[in-house]
């Protein structure tokens, strides 16, 4: 029975889900944690390192002040981004996490019958605030699990209030270059934002260009999200931000739930500026086991996208789904996509091993 009178898109929806914790897997396919010597969550793109010493020591040092709230507007770390990025602080907007942002912008953009385009497969939370604003998904195949930017840009209608672009994706991990969003840009007219979300941007080894100071100069209606949770190691934290022309931030804050930002988060986020250069060196570990498990994966014979993030993907289609749970039955936990692929997340050397070993193992 159902209590009370849910919106219908709402009643629609299936519950969210998170990439899979070792516990849950465990349960699932009774098998005994402590016994599965060498398992892996490599479920949910995360860092599988800490943060750097001094952004737990400032965590720790904030833990006392949360009596308090924050700073509803997260000015001082604005600022910080501002000094980082080379922007008016007037152009950041933060957000717990970017997928806090980006819910922010479909509240503000996006109302009942209004279109949103994006390549897909991509990121699943897009389609959740699409369900949750009742607009309409215009969802456009990706051509050799890449984008097809002209077709994106055909699916743009007059109906339409945002584009977004996960760059690079999430789960295929492809990317394009600015140049390639700019001949895009060309064909979308100027009142539809185009969100280009940069999650994994810090990872990408190939020269993907700055859509902030190569593409927002002369494209206003360009949105770039970035977050502290992956190459900074500080998902539980929820700090995302956005660089965008100010008259879309004034939007976007009007619909921030107050204080989302925590204080914590706060406070860590301008220690993770400040040692930016240290976390560099723990991106680079993780850049360079994703390529290791790029090559070993095609050693093995197996055809594989370039991998520009902290995952690889599988193209498997039909095998999805006999694929995953021999995996996951021997504790690496991964990603599925139904029918599509699985993703899998770098993780430390050991859980790689183990995730090449068992794939090894499987055909
Ligand atoms: C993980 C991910 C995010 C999320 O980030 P938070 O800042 O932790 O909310 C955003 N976009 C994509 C494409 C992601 O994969």
């Amino acid at each position: 029975m159902t209590v009370g009178r849910p919106r219908a898109t709402v009643a629609a929806m299936a519950p969210y889900r998170p990439g899979k914790s070792l516990a849950m897997a465990a349960d699932e396919y009774g098998f005994d944690l402590e016994a599965v010597a060498e398992s892996a969550k490599l479920s949910s793109n995360e860092n599988p390192y800490p943060p750097v010493p001094s952004v737990v020591a400032a965590i720790a040092a904030a833990a006392g002040d949360v009596n308090r709230y924050g700073d509803h507007r997260a000015a001082e770390l604005r600022e910080a981004l501002g000094v980082w990025l080379g922007v008016d602080p007037e152009r950041v907007a933060t957000g717990c996490g970017s997928v806090g942002l980006l819910q922010q912008l479909f509240l503000a953009y996006v109302g009942p019958g209004d279109e949103v385009v994006y390549p897909w497969p991509s990121f699943e939370a897009y389609p959740v605030d699409v369900a949750i604003t009742g607009g309409v998904e215009v969802a456009v195949p990706l051509v050799n699990h890449a984008f097809d930017l002209d077709a994106v840009a055909n699916a743009v209608t007059p109906r339409a209030k945002l584009v977004v672009l996960a760059n690079p994706n999430n789960p295929t991990g492809t990317a394009v270059h600015v140049d390639q969003i700019r001949g895009l840009l060309q064909q979308v007219p100027d009142d539809v934002l185009v969100v280009v979300d940069e999650a994994y941007r810090e990872f990408a080894t190939t020269n993907l260009g700055d859509p902030i100071t190569e593409l927002m100069p002369d494209y206003p209606n360009v949105v770039v999200l970035r977050t502290f949770s992956k190459a900074y190691g500080l998902a539980a934290l929820r700090t995302g931000y956005a660089i965008a022309d100010p008259s879309v931030v004034t939007q976007i804050d009007k619909v921030l739930i107050p204080f989302a930002v925590n204080h914590l988060a706060q406070v860590a986020s301008l220690a993770a500026i400040e040692a930016r250069d240290e976390a560099r060196v723990i991106i680079d570990r993780l850049v360079s086991e994703r390529d290791r498990v790029v090559d070993a994966l095609r050693g093995y014979g197996w055809e594989i996208p370039d991998a520009h993030a902290n995952f690889v993907w599988l193209p498997l289609g039909e095998r999805t789904d006999e694929v995953f749970p021999a995996l996951e039955r021997r504790g690496v936990v991964v990603r599925p996509f139904p029918e599509v692929g699985i993703r899998v997340t770098i993780g430390t050397p050991a859980e790689n091993d183990r995730f090449l070993e068992v794939l090894a193992d499987l055909d």
